[in-house]
């Protein structure tokens, strides 16, 4: 999955993720990248999250919409990633040790964070003059 996560100089978010899907996946799976709240939210009043690795991690607990509710409650982007990456493992413990769940998120003040299972997990971050952000998360599966 490539997740993107955007803020302009006026303060509009806006994401986008694509996918491959996981290797060998069953045909007609579908992931958790078109499902809107789990691969992907975007609140404009609040901040966006998307998500990359096993997609049925992330279905299950609502990931994305989930990060973007704990923002809304206070939580900055990186907390909230971590909140519910820590309520995947506490829920599937044996079924996501070596797999990986990672999320990105950014809120209304361009603040940003990522978290995931596994601490290889990386995300780019690019700035513009006009104080617009772009964050973005791969991971390989
Ligand atoms: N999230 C994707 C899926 O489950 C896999 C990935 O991260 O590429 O389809």
């Amino acid at each position: 999955t490539i997740g993107m996560l955007a803020i302009d100089s006026k303060g509009n978010i806006s994401g986008a993720c694509s996918t491959s899907g996981l290797a060998f996946k069953m045909r007609g799976r579908v992931g958790d990248s078109p499902i809107i709240g789990a691969g992907l939210f975007v609140d404009n009043e609040v901040g966006a999250a998307t998500a990359t690795g096993v997609g049925e991690e992330v279905i299950r607990v609502a990931g994305s919409a989930l990060i973007v509710e704990l923002m809304r409650q206070g939580y900055p982007p990186k907390a909230a990633c971590k909140e519910v990456v820590e309520r995947i493992i506490k829920k599937r413990k044996d079924a996501v040790k070596d797999s990986q769940v990672g999320f990105l998120a950014i809120n209304k003040k361009g603040e940003y964070g990522a978290y995931a299972i596994q601490n290889d997990f990386t995300f780019a971050v690019s700035t513009s003059r006009k104080q617009d952000i772009l964050v973005t998360a791969t991971s390989y599966y």
